[in-house]
């Protein structure tokens, strides 16, 4: 599943080639034709990411409320776009490109209320403006689930997905199984920091990047990937223990028992 960092890589891009025009929608597929009717003709005011959720902001006060889910993608095209490929929900039409969208997981027109209602639903973006983190650190702190688990409830942080949570572990040295009330506060600066900044590394190179960028350890450790320290990693580049991987909340987590308190 696509994690934070793609999704406001895709909400900039989007901003970039359809943002302030009045597009045309269509549904080759078919299941978002009523919609793209009511949109058509109409300007698009904005586009904004928040965890893995997109909001297309049109100006009659819709919006378009995307969530990729796992076989959600987006594919652009410049004009004229060529013939829609597999069940497209969605193609909007701009003045020099278009942009396709096929298989979400929800695409569906919102009222304002009704994106207040899901933004209300999520946690903190590590990507995004508003950065005020005491809600989050309480809800972390009071919390007896695991940690790791926690990183994954969107209600929480969003925008972390399971690559990140792995490597976020692996870094700030915490199990992903201890609860979150025994995190300290000050791991958790340090873990908000470094999701910050690994996020928006991942979204400037429109990939996940863990290593290359982290400078603070990178001597002292053997890198054996390029792009992840124990994710998907038999070895721990730390101290070379076996890596354990388990589920923890329904997602592969990958560890090492030694390194990771
Ligand atoms: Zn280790």
């Amino acid at each position: 599943m696509p994690e934070g960092h793609t999704i406001h890589r895709i909400a900039k891009d989007h901003q970039r080639l359809l943002r302030g025009q009045s597009l045309i929608l269509i549904s080759p597929q078919g299941r978002f034709s009523e919609e793209a009717k009511q949109l058509t003709g109409k300007k698009l005011l904005d586009i904004e990411a928040h965890g893995k959720h997109l909001f297309y902001r049109w100006v009659n006060q819709q919006y378009v409320h995307v969530h990729l889910g796992l076989y959600g993608k987006f594919r652009l095209h410049s004009n004229p776009a060529p013939e829609p490929r597999g069940a497209v929900r969605v193609r909007m039409i701009g003045k020099r490109h278009s942009v396709d969208l096929n298989g979400p997981n929800q695409c569906e027109i919102l009222n304002p209320a009704q994106y207040q209602q899901i933004k209300q639903r999520l946690g903190l973006d590590p990507l995004g403006d508003v950065q005020d983190i005491e809600p989050t650190w309480n809800r972390i702190s009071s919390s007896r689930a695991a940690i790791g688990s926690l990183l994954l409830d969107q209600s929480i942080i969003a925008g972390i997905g399971n690559i990140y949570r792995a490597e976020l572990l692996f870094l700030t040295r915490i199990h992903p199984e201890r609860p979150g009330k025994q995190i300290t506060r000050a791991e958790f600066e340090t873990l908000w920091k470094l999701t910050k900044e690994l996020m928006g590394i991942g979204v400037a190179q429109n990939r996940i990047v863990t290593v290359i960028e982290i400078k603070t350890e990178i001597e002292s450790l053997r890198r054996i990937q390029n792009r992840f320290w124990i994710y998907k990693n038999p070895e721990c580049p730390r101290c070379h223990s076996d890596v354990y991987c388990w589920e923890l909340a329904g997602r592969t987590i990958y560890a090492c028992d030694k390194c990771q308190l």
